[in-house]
């Protein structure tokens, strides 16, 4: 089922490795459940359709690539939609992965790339003014860098809004946050973030980001940077494989070096190790945490801190995994199941801290 052919091996911070299981929505004893993510995903086939035509150029070629993609994951939902236990088990990260599938067997190796460039580019330009204005909070500093934190996320290309707002030059990251909503948020653990942020620093910080463009550069290199600066040592990893507009670690870090060139405070902790990026292994839009690189579980051996942001990550695979350390979940919630499963609302936001054990 997967991509990639690489080695993969449990993240050494679960607590319980053996009962690990990265789902919290169940589809296959669920058929409400599974009604609600099929559509999700035949309505997002459309819009994938036309991004994946466009980056190859969309001629005719494309074009009729794109058109032999929708027929062939619409029938693999029909076929989903007809015999759940097809594939053994069902649930959103197995329906990410055939969605993939499906876009290589189509020969559409990355149909968001371009998307996910010019979200990068955009959200550049903002990031000097958006880390001197993060700069000037003083008491309230983590909670506006994860009110941050949010306002990228809203920004996910399953939302095709997104990519029009850009286009039209009026994403306003500022004004984005300003709407994210006032605390208490859906799940709402900021008190005790903000109790342990207090007592000291963390020695070595595991982050997995998420999205392209404002998500990674305005909303979660500023919380790396601030770690940094309180001197821990921050592996950023991403994707080792293209999902969706989820950045890659091939984009990451090409990203971090221009973000360097723009911060002096990010060009030093970069300059002196104290962020660097890491492969995670994933090849999907939720990730697997028993299955990661042998780099990134190295690495994550002595980490005191992980942090899961995005919706697939935070909340669609991992929301009641535990972990040997301190787990920060961070993400705004986009589908209206998941916003009645956590008691809260479209756009809320999720905030889970979680001491580790
Ligand atoms: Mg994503």
């Amino acid at each position: 089922m997967r991509s990639s052919s690489e080695t993969l091996t449990p993240l050494p911070l679960l607590a319980d490795p053996d009962g690990y299981a990265p789902h919290t929505v169940d589809l296959i004893h669920d058929p409400e459940a599974r009604a609600y993510w099929i559509e999700v995903f035949e309505h997002h086939l459309r819009s994938l359709v036309g991004c994946a035509a466009a980056s190859d150029g969309g001629g005719p070629d494309a074009e009729q690539r794109a058109e032999q993609l929708r027929v062939q994951f619409q029938a693999t939902l029909d076929r989903l939609k007809a015999e759940p236990d097809a594939f053994g088990e069902l649930n959103i990260l197995l329906i990410c992965r055939l969605r993939e599938q499906a876009l290589r067997a189509c020969g559409f190796a990355d149909a968001y790339r371009h998307i996910k460039a010019a979200e990068n580019d955009a959200a550049l330009t903002l990031l000097p003014e958006v880390l001197a204005e993060l700069d000037r909070h003083a008491d309230d500093r983590l909670e506006a860098l994860i009110r941050g934190v949010f306002a990228g996320n809203i920004f996910d290309l399953g939302a095709r809004s997104t990519t029009d707002r850009f286009e039209a030059g009026g994403f306003d990251f500022r004004q984005t946050r300003a709407e994210v909503d006032a605390r208490p948020w859906v799940v709402d653990d900021f008190d005790a973030l903000a109790d342990r942020w207090r007592s000291g620093s963390y020695r070595k910080a595991i982050v997995f980001v998420d999205n392209a463009g404002a998500d990674v550069v305005l909303g979660m290199l500023p919380l790396c940077r601030e770690l940094a600066r309180r001197g821990t040592e921050v592996v950023v990893t991403a994707n080792t494989e293209p999902a969706l507009n989820d950045i890659t670690i091939d984009e990451l870090t090409p990203l971090l070096q221009r973000a360097a060139d723009l911060d002096p405070e990010l060009a030093a902790a970069m300059g002196t190790g104290r962020i660097v990026a890491m492969p995670s292994g994933n090849d999907a839009p939720l990730i697997e945490l028993n299955a990661v690189s042998v780099a990134l579980a190295d690495a994550a051996r002595d980490a005191d801190l992980l942090i899961l942001e995005g919706m697939g990550r935070a909340i669609e695979t991992n929301f009641d995994a535990r972990f040997t350390c301190d787990a920060l979940k961070l993400a705004v919630i986009k589908e209206e199941h998941l916003a009645r499963m956590l008691g809260g609302h479209l756009y809320g936001a999720v905030c889970r801290f979680d001491a580790g054990r």
